[in-house]
């Protein structure tokens, strides 16, 4: 897994060796200051030369001001590293969740995908700047520090040392928890994103309800166990941080005592004891700051193996190594044999056997729950047939690339999502690069022309986040105008079951009717309307074709479709 985390770092070798090679000078810097005052003391001061005291200070002030600078650029550089890692993960994230199958997200909840890109990312960004170089930086001045204590008392430097095994039992006993208990946090996190997110996209059903108190009890329970969880964190990281102080601040004591008796013995200069005691500073430093990466480490790895599960689940639906891409079809539909189950022992369609001619409208009725729907996501490979074939034109589907093959189907299904944005921005999500006469056109296919000369603001007023300002019916037909402008050969319409009031009905019928012109049309109706106005009529029931035949045909028969029309 390092070695995956590593190979984010190969682009920006030149920004990660700048700031390392900063931190290191830094590093030095720090450890020659002790040394430069042990000098001072010893050699500078006795001589009582006023003048050269004054330019061995002005001396001490350059090391500092230069680590000063040293410092400012390891902190932006360094962030910069991390911030760009992040940056790239988070695309190749975002990148990775446009290709998931709908198999897949059938099963997940948003609030929890949301908190993937945003918080997990954040925190390997952080690991990203801090880990590796940090981690090294820390060893290099601890044992620089050391090594340098020794030179100037062995028998003093070693009893520092005692410090040591303290803070890696420390490490050792807190470690692993709180590695737990980061990945507890953020699974509440999770969970709370979650209700959060549904919460708010469902306030209309919350207050219709009146539900609110029922939402507020299961908010405060993810609210309760977060905190919980946090807590947890917290009790560790107070015992281990006051313990660590208190190690640290015992040993300096241990020293400067056991210091001041050396230099009354005689055994040690008064610089020598300075210059330990500040080295004592910058050797028990770093273990704070091993710590400290210790600590941030948890998080960002159980936040990295995170990232690496989403990157590693496969899209159920993908181009087959030797797809090619759809020629303009004419709109030749077939299904052969299909069969579907979203869960295998329960299969939904089963045997499925149909044909549409080129520009013939083919309805499928049936009762709710029949497989219409589901039928029908299959043409655009939404879902992969578990037997039988889908063709086009004759080919396979699944010889074709996705691209392709759903660039020439469009598609107005029943629920139709708009973006929060202007309406102008939602009838050119049908074709990106559409003109403003392009746009305009499909608005009046569509039947949205008067609605939008109303509007205060036209083909530039905001629909609000999913549309909420607009009608059903404006919905359906901003839905209809998307895929005028996309102009497929294929269309699959699966009709509102929502009663549109008349008017409305007209409306979208008329522009229905006229988008299906010349188009190989699937439509699942509910209207009798929609039906007669079908070449075809598909009877579904229980995931196969029961009855197929022309209204006339179909009713005069006496059959499933007769008793369906009756009713
Ligand atoms: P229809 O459109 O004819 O009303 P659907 O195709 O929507 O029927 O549904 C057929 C069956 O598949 C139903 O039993 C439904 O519960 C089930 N189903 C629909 N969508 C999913 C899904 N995403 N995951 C699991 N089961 C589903
Ligand atoms: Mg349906």
């Amino acid at each position: 897994m390092l070695r995956q985390f590593f190979a984010y770092y190969r682009p920006w070798m030149g920004l990660f060796w700048l700031d390392f090679g900063c931190a290191v000078v830094s590093g030095l810097l720090e450890l020659a200051f002790p040394l430069a005052v042990r000098v001072f003391i010893d050699r500078l001061l006795p001589q009582g030369d006023l003048a050269l005291t004054v330019l061995a200070a002005v001396v001490l002030l350059a090391i500092y001001l230069v680590n000063t600078g040293l410092m400012a650029i390891v902190t932006y550089w360094g962030h910069k590293l991390g911030i760009n890692i992040e940056t790239e993960m988070r695309a190749r994230a975002f990148d990775h969740l446009q290709r998931l199958s709908w198999r897949w997200y059938d099963t997940q909840r948003t609030g929890r995908l949301v908190a993937r890109v945003t918080r997990d990312l954040e925190e390997i960004g952080e690991v990203a700047h801090h880990g590796p170089e940090d981690l090294f930086i820390a060893i290099m001045t601890f044992l620089g520090a050391f090594a340098l204590m020794v030179a100037i008392h062995p028998g003093l430097a070693t009893l520092t040392a005692v410090i040591v095994p303290v803070t890696v039992a420390l490490v050792i006993v807190y470690g692993g928890r709180m590695t737990d208990t980061w990945r507890s946090i953020f699974s509440r996190l999770g969970d709370f994103n979650v209700r959060l997110e549904e919460n708010v996209g469902g306030i209309r059903v919350v207050q219709a309800f009146a539900n609110e108190d029922h939402e507020r009890d299961l908010f405060s329970r993810d609210n309760a166990n977060y905190r919980r969880a946090k807590l947890d964190a917290y009790r560790i990281m107070a015992a281990s941080i006051s313990i660590n102080y208190m190690a640290m601040r015992g040993i300096q004591v241990i020293v400067m005592v056991s210091g001041a008796w050396l230099v009354l013995r005689g055994e040690m200069t008064t610089g020598g004891f300075v210059a330990f005691l500040l080295l004592a500073g910058v050797f028990v430093r770093p273990l704070e700051k091993i710590a400290a990466v210790i600590e941030t480490y948890p998080k960002g790895i159980a936040g990295f193996r995170r990232y690496l599960d989403l990157l590693a689940t496969e899209p159920d639906v993908t181009d087959a190594p030797a797809a090619r891409p759809a020629p303009r079809l004419t709109g030749a539909v077939r299904y052969e044999g299909v069969g579907f189950g979203y869960d295998p022992s329960r299969p939904v369609l089963r045997d499925l056997d149909f044909e549409v001619r080129p520009g013939e409208t083919l309805a499928f009725v049936g009762p709710s729950g029949a497989g219409k729907t589901t039928a029908l996501a299959l043409l655009p490979r939404f879902y992969e047939p578990t037997a039988g074939r889908i063709t086009v034109d004759g080919i396979p589907v699944t010889d074709l690339t996705l691209d392709s093959l759903r660039r020439q189907i469009g598609i107005v299904s029943q629920d139709v999502f708009l973006f929060g944005g202007t309406l102008r921005d939602n009838i050119a999500y049908g074709r990106l690069d559409a003109s403003e006469d392009q746009i305009r056109e499909a608005a009046d296919l569509a039947r949205l022309g008067p609605m939008i000369d109303a509007m205060p603001h036209g083909l530039d007023t905001v629909v609000g986040e999913r549309g909420v300002t607009l009608s059903g019916g404006q919905k359906q037909r901003v839905a209809i105008a998307r895929v005028f402008l996309k102009n497929p050969p294929i269309l699959i319409l699966d009709e509102a079951t929502s009663a549109l009031d008349t008017e409305t009905e007209r409306e979208i019928q008329a522009a229905l009717d006229r988008l299906a012109q010349g188009r190989t049309t699937l439509i699942i109706a509910h209207r009798l309307a929609t039906i007669r106005h079908a070449d075809r009529i598909a009877v579904v029931a229980d995931g196969r074709i029961a009855e197929l035949g022309s209204h006339a045909e179909l009713a005069a028969k006496g059959g499933l479709y007769a008793r369906l029309a009756a009713a």
